[in-house]
């Protein structure tokens, strides 16, 4: 039966860590961490996100702001309060809840917020960094699943891992961040033929998938780490893109859904928006 990562117990720690690197950047530099949120209509689940975000902001020490423009805002507008936030001091990043609404152009949006403020790291900027392995930033989802690995001392060199989705939010980003810590990595898709061999065949198994209980336990390797990514409503509850159940009797490590790799995103935004406070804090040094 596998060890349970507890990303909850794990994102608790980081928290505190942030909360303490927080209150010296403020006492060393006057600089506090600020993280702006917009969220543009009042989609429910958007909402419980951009109050979670509100929330860690409280709990480490952030400033936060919370901009919450109508349904029927325009382009104009949303990109007047981004640039109005590019260029405020007190701002070191800036989150628009994804999806906008359809009028809206989700990747300009994302274009035109500053680089250094876009702490989801999402911009094409932000993404090359991440290609060429020199990044303050990497998108929250599977840089909280890096932070859980090492947790719980899984090094992923020389392990052959395979990755179930390639989006540019959790796994493109997965798969870089992998390659960069030395295991040999395989991407799969919808297009993928023989998805279950490969699947077998890696001793770290990442599922981003977006179907539940996709990930049997015949594509799982005896003692692979497996990491489910996947978040989904049923009527019993949330489940992943994994069966916990079943798989948990073959893996090593194996996280659970809810209470594995969803507590370390939030997580991840709040160290993204403190390594961005410390590199305005050091400009404004060198200023
Ligand atoms: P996405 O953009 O829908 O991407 C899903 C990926 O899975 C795509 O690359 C798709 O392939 C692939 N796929 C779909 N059906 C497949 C199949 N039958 N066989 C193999 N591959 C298949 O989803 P996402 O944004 O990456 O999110 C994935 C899941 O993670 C969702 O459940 C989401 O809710 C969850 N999520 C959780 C967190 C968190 O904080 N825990 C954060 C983000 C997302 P194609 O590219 O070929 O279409």
């Amino acid at each position: 039966m596998a060890t349970i990562i507890n990303g909850k117990e794990v994102s608790a720690t980081l928290r505190e860590r942030i909360r303490t690197e927080t209150e010296r950047l403020v006492r060393e530099t006057g600089v506090r961490p600020g993280l702006a949120v917009i969220l543009v209509g009042e989609d429910p689940a958007s909402q419980v996100y951009v109050k979670n975000k509100k929330k860690g902001c409280d709990q480490v020490g952030f400033l936060s702001r919370e901009y919450l423009l109508p349904e029927n805002a325009t382009q104009e507008e949303l990109f007047s309060l981004i640039d109005a936030l590019n260029a405020d001091p007190e701002i070191h990043g800036i989150l628009v809840q994804l999806p906008v609404p359809r009028h809206i152009d989700g990747a300009e949006v994302i274009r035109r917020i500053d680089p250094k403020k876009d702490v989801d790291a999402f911009s094409a900027e932000n993404v090359g960094k991440i290609m060429i392995g020199d990044f303050d930033f990497v998108p929250c989802t599977p840089a909280g699943i890096m932070e859980l690995l090492e947790a719980y001392g899984i090094d992923p060199a020389g392990k052959r891992a395979v990755v179930i989705g390639r989006s540019n939010i959790v796994g493109k980003p997965m798969a870089m961040l992998l390659l960069h810590k030395n295991a040999t990595v395989t991407v799969c898709h919808s297009r993928t033929v023989g998805l279950a061999e490969i699947c077998r065949e890696a001793d770290l198994l990442v599922a981003a998938v977006g179907k539940p209980h996709f990930v049997t336990e015949d594509m799982v390797k005896e003692g692979a780490v497996v990491i489910d990514v996947g978040i989904h409503r049923t009527e019993n509850g949330l489940c992943g893109d994994v069966d916990f159940d079943r798989v948990k009797e073959k893996a090593s490590f194996i996280t659970p859904v809810p209470g594995g790799v969803g507590p370390m995103t939030i997580t991840l935004l709040l160290k993204n928006t403190l390594t961005a406070a410390k590199n305005a804090a050091e400009k404004g040094k060198r200023a």
